[in-house]
């Protein structure tokens, strides 16, 4: 078996050190931060761990069979509780509605909030994200990346019916109005475009089957999500791979065409017959990682970046609103949010909030806190690595936001130091190349999930894991992209 380098230890690295680790190889995890996670990562404030990237956790089956593969079992591994409440769902108005776990009492809400068609529409909804998600899932999400003609075939009469009524030609916003007349409506579902840090106006139809995932169950995670990226670490520790923290690679070595071992920041070289690069695969492409792997996979250019976001993890008291653990308040012009984001490059002037309340929901624990742990999300343009000519002022940003809350009912108590924030230009620091865009490149028209680069780059031995390549963003996602990596590393060496 071979020696591999995995750089990076976010979800897709993870995964990839855990199956490679498990097939027999050398594996040794270099990571530039100083613990496991990559974007799944906690902040303290004030002695609270705050999670401060993903907090929906969706996708069990893609863990139980990471875990399962490695002799392990998931629930052994993590405290998972399913959330009885998906999110709750909050306008200025001051309306507001909860989606349920269950689907019935979700269509019973969505009666009495937007009416008896947008009721009909919702199941209906349903029924188009499941059959969409069943047709794409073994043949897209869980396989190495196959080219559009590749993909009719291997969709079969059943995936290629579901694809007909919901075509990719369509963007998911024309395609909710044929479900709900309500605008509301149309934001909430909407939204899942931005889980793969895109624009419901311009990303394709097909993307609603992210509704189904979290239909089909939202976990919340006891003590953090950060205990995700342990179990992997540990998982992948207990298949023999070894980690390295700080270690940053500066350069990835090539002779002949070939990848052979890495070059670390403080000069330490160190030798491998294949290496996994778990980083934004335009880290590769701008010369981050040194001018011989340029080529090994197309740019992303500023204009088909995703969305980059600013977060506050706060640490505070709250009143007026009963927060559920996941919330939305929307903002009161979803066209203009996005057309300012990704058309003006600014930030609109009611931006929608997102907020994580930690200490919430069914799996918040039993200690009594005096203040409550809180992630705060505003979408926002990847122009991290753009400040001279950026577009928005942050001050301005944050009033809107706090104001826009303050309008759907909820209070802050704040105090110094009782927060941290995140900016675009922080993500482009932590995650190199990326301009702050948290999910590769947007999705956006009906080829861009096929123009995501596959596992296997452009140059011998150089394999890519992460949000940025195929099958997308997301942490399932991530892990999916590891495991296919190691598939594709494994049968290529073997
Ligand atoms: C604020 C926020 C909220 C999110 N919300 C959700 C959510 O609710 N649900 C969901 O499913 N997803 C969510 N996501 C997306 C999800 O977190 C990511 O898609 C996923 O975690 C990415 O995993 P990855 O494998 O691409 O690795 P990354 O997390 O990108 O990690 C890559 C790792 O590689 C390391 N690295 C890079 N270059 C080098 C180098 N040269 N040398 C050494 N190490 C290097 C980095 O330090 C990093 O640790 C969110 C993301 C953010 C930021």
């Amino acid at each position: 078996m071979s020696r591999v380098i995995v750089v990076g230890a976010g979800m897709g690295g993870l995964a990839a050190a855990t199956d490679l680790a498990r097939l027999g190889h050398t594996v040794t995890v270099l990571e530039r931060a100083a613990a496991p996670g990559g974007k799944m990562r906690a902040l303290d404030v004030q002695g609270a761990a705050i999670d401060a990237g993903p907090t929906v956790f969706t996708m069990r089956w893609v863990f139980e069979s990471l875990f399962r593969d490695a002799g392990l079992r998931l629930d052994d591994e993590l405290d998972l509780v399913s959330a009885d409440i998906l999110a709750r769902h909050a306008w200025s108005d001051g309306s507001r509605l909860d989606l349920h776990a269950d689907r019935n009492a979700s269509e019973r809400a969505i009666r009495e909030f937007a009416g008896a068609r947008d009721a009909a529409g919702y199941r209906d909804f349903c029924k188009r994200s499941a059959e969409l998600h069943s047709a794409l899932r073994d043949p897209f999400m869980s396989a190495q990346r196959p080219g559009p003609l590749q993909l009719v075939a291997r969709l079969g009469p059943g995936g290629l019916a579901a694809m007909w009524r919901t075509t990719p030609w369509t963007t998911l916003w024309r395609s909710l109005a044929e479900n709900f007349d309500d605008a509301r409506m149309r934001q909430l579902f909407g939204r899942y475009a931005t889980y793969v840090g895109s624009s419901p106006f311009a990303a394709p139809a097909t993307l609603m089957l992210i509704a189904h995932v979290e239909q089909d169950g939202v976990c919340l995670v006891r003590g953090g999500m950060a205990r995700i990226a342990m179990a992997l670490e540990r998982a992948a520790r207990s298949g023999g791979a070894h980690f390295r923290y700080g270690a940053h690679v500066a350069k990835i070595k090539i002779r002949d065409g070939r990848a052979i071992g890495v070059e670390l920041a403080d000069g330490e070289s160190l030798a491998a017959e294949a290496i996994v690069f778990n980083g934004d695969a335009n880290a590769l492409h701008t010369g981050l990682l040194g001018e011989s792997v340029t080529r090994a996979v197309p740019g992303t250019r500023v204009a088909e970046r995703s969305l980059s976001a600013i977060t506050w993890c706060v640490n505070a008291r709250t009143r007026g609103f009963p927060l559920e653990h996941h919330n939305v308040f929307f903002g009161d012009d979803y066209a203009a949010e996005f057309a300012a984001i990704f058309g003006a490059r600014e930030i609109a002037h009611s931006p929608t909030v997102y907020l994580c309340a930690q200490d919430r929901g069914k799996a918040a624990d039993t200690v009594t806190r005096a203040r409550e742990r809180m992630l705060l999300l505003v979408n926002a343009p990847a122009d991290g690595d753009q400040l001279a000519s950026r577009r928005w002022d942050f001050e301005r940003v944050e009033r809107h936001a706090f104001e826009l809350l303050s309008r759907c009912g909820l209070e802050f108590e704040r105090s110094d130091g009782d927060c941290r924030i995140t900016r675009p230009e922080d993500f482009d620091a932590a995650f190199p190349g990326t301009g702050g865009a948290l999910y590769g490149r947007a999705n956006h028209g009906a080829f861009t999930s096929f123009a995501r680069p596959a596992s296997r780059s452009k140059i011998g031995g150089l394999y890519l894991a992460g949000g940025s390549v195929h099958p997308g963003p997301g942490i399932p996602m991530a892990t999916l992209s590891g495991r296919l990596a190691a598939a594709r590393l494994h049968a290529d060496l073997g």
